[in-house]
């Protein structure tokens, strides 16, 4: 099994992204950018929240060997902890942050996606499967989202769930448990590649697999330079995650498949 990553803040900015590995799993962590001018109820900025909440999933993975769930809901409950003397944590803005995070025992992958954090996954048979969580992109009311529908919808049935004061979020995640040849995870730093610049997921792998997540955040800086997305930031904290050695069925030759030359595969 071998896990790479790279993390990248968005040019001139704090990284905000979190990217941490262990044998066989890996997290990613997105804080959530606080708007100018709201009050969080919070001390802390989002980089206090992801380091608590990377450091609390990490100790449960190397302990306790709950389901991921549990982990995340453990981590969110002492990040809690740390700070409920000092601030808010009834504030509906108070800091918060994406999660995904991977598990492999044998041929087995388990899942966690708790927000825009996406984990795609290699069958052994060859095929790729996205899994996502996109309420926040369908909460009732329709856009242009108002500040108060959001704030009224965050961690509530119905609407989105994130990982911030309430570990109830943990249990609310998209998680399962399916066999794997690799996996990748990312925050929407690189999934715009798919999600703006029209890439498919099998593209983001051949880079990935080719040259490594480094270069996969390489292609999406020059893209944003090239061809800045019309709507939203230029740039973003960008991170991307492989982790390969599961299962691959000998049907599809006993290797996953690899173009000679991604830069032709993907048009650069
Ligand atoms: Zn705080």
């Amino acid at each position: 099994m071998q896990i790479t990553y790279a993390t990248e803040a968005a040019p001139g900015y704090v990284n905000e992204d979190r990217a941490v590995c262990g044998d066989g799993w890996a997290v990613v962590l997105d804080g959530a950018t606080a708007p100018d001018g709201v009050e969080s109820g919070c001390i802390h900025d989002v980089t206090w929240l992801v380091n608590h909440l990377a450091a609390a999933i990490t100790r449960c993975m190397l302990t306790t060997g709950d389901d991921l769930a549990g982990t995340l809901a453990l981590a969110i409950a002492e990040t809690c902890t740390a700070h409920a003397a000092t601030c808010d944590l009834a504030n509906p803005d108070s800091p918060s942050s994406t999660a995904a995070i991977i598990r492999a025992h044998g041929s087995e992958l388990d899942y966690l996606v708790l927000g825009d954090s996406p984990v795609v996954v290699r069958t052994p048979g060859g095929d790729l499967r996205a899994i996502s969580d996109d309420r926040l992109s369908h909460l009732p009311g329709g856009r242009p989202y108002s500040r108060e529908l959001v704030r009224s919808l965050r961690n509530q049935p119905g609407g989105f769930w994130v990982a911030s004061t309430d570990p109830e979020a943990a249990y609310q995640a998209v998680t399962g448990s399916v066999p794997f040849a690799e996996a990748g995870m990312f925050t929407d730093g690189v999934s715009r590649l798919v999600e703006i610049y029209g890439y498919d997921w099998e593209q983001v792998f051949a880079v990935m697999g080719a040259s490594g997540p480094a270069e996969l955040v390489s292609v999406v800086r020059s893209l944003e330079m090239s061809d800045p997305p019309g709507l939203g930031k230029k740039h973003d904290d960008a991170t991307a995650v492989l982790m390969t050695g599961g299962r691959v069925e000998p049907v599809a030759g006993g290797r996953l498949r690899r173009p000679a030359n991604w830069r032709t595969l993907i048009g650069m």
